[in-house]
C-alpha cells in the first residue's frame, strides 16, 4: 500500500508566494519586541504600523512572481505570522485556493 503523500512536502513556498499575497489584514505585528521590529526596514511598515506595507494584497517583501518564483526581502527578521504559517495549513490552503484556485 502506498503511504499518502504529507501536504507539507509537495508544497513549495519558493514557488508559491500565495499567503503574503492573501490580504493586507494578514502580516501583521503580534507578539515581536520593539527591537525585533525596528530592524524592518520603514518603507516595508504600513501606515499605522501594525504589520507589512502591502499593495492591494501583496505584501511589499514580497519578490518575484507568484505561483513561479518568490522570496521574501526580509525573511531573516519576518514578522511572526509569516513564521507560523506551514505549508499545508488552514491559512496557506485559503491562500492557495485564492490565487490558484485550488489548494494542491
Ligand atoms: S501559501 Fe502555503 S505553500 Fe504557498 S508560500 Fe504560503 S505556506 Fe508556502
Ligand atoms: S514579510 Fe515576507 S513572509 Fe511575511 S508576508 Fe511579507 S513577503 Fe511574506
Amino acid at each position: 500500500m502506498t503511504e499518502p503523500v504529507s501536504l507539507d512536502e509537495s508544497f513549495d513556498c519558493q514557488s508559491c508566494g500565495a499567503c503574503c499575497a492573501y490580504s493586507a489584514d494578514w502580516p501583521r505585528f503580534s507578539l515581536e519586541t520593539d527591537e525585533e521590529l525596528d530592524l524592518i526596514p520603514a518603507e516595508y511598515v504600513s501606515a499605522d504600523l501594525g504589520g507589512m506595507r502591502c499593495e492591494d494584497d501583496r505584501c511589499l517583501a514580497l519578490n518575484g512572481k507568484l505561483g513561479d518564483h518568490v522570496g521574501c526581502k526580509i525573511y531573516a527578521i519576518r514578522p511572526i505570522v509569516c513564521r507560523t504559517c506551514m505549508p499545508g495549513d488552514d491559512e496557506c490552503l485559503m491562500a492557495r485556493e485564492k490565487h490558484f484556485g485550488k489548494a494542491a
